[in-house]
């Protein structure tokens, strides 16, 4: 299974292809002269590489990989964010569906990561399967979690991270210059129609 961070990446990546979509998305535009932070989408883009990697917090409860890792939690995740939404007057659909794309991205990448303890993958279909899924296409490794500081396993976890960074950071580029130019085009638009407004 991935690292924390190819799982942040990941959610970042889901909150900006959401970003694509057109309809109410002119509260995510952000001026050319704004902070990095704000053109990346603020808070809610924050929430999305938190929620991309948060699942793996079921390691704490040793309850590993089950339903934290199901189609239940990412429909659980989406009602809690449109709720949220609703609450603070934000599109209710997109939110959700940012968040739960968010969440989703956990399962994806750990469905294509190596596993080599039993049983293998997750519980995708809990609470209505038991069954554990996994990919037979690997694209993430197996990262060490015991003896956390010994070299070996900084080593293993390093090049771990250095891939999932290879993977990832491709699709994070070209989506963050797709979407400056999206949202800038959004921008221009709506600058426009308020002058003709006036
Ligand atoms: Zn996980």
């Amino acid at each position: 299974m991935p690292t924390s961070i190819g799982h942040a990446l990941a959610g970042a990546a889901a909150a900006w292809s959401a970003d694509l979509v057109p309809g109410r998305r002119a509260w995510r535009t952000a001026p050319p002269s704004s902070s990095w932070y704000r053109r990346a989408g603020n808070g809610l883009t924050l929430v999305c590489a938190v929620l991309g990697a948060i699942a793996d917090a079921d390691l704490l409860f040793h309850i590993h990989r089950t339903f934290t890792h199901s189609i239940t939690a990412v429909i659980v995740v989406g009602v809690l964010a449109g709720a949220i939404a609703a609450a603070s007057n934000r599109p209710v659909v997109r939110v959700a569906s940012m968040c739960a794309a968010a969440y989703g991205t956990h399962l994806l990448l750990d469905w294509l990561a190596v596993d080599l303890w039993p049983p293998y993958g997750i519980q995708l279909f809990w609470p209505f399967s038991d069954a554990w899924y996994i990919s037979p296409w690997i694209v993430f490794p197996q990262i060490e979690r015991a003896r956390l500081f010994s070299a070996a396993t900084l080593r293993l976890n390093a090049l771990a991270i250095a891939q999932e960074i290879a993977v990832l950071a491709p699709i994070l580029i070209v989506m963050w210059l797709v979407r400056v130019k999206a949202l800038a085009r959004l921008a221009a638009q709506l600058s426009g129609s308020d002058h003709s407004a006036e």
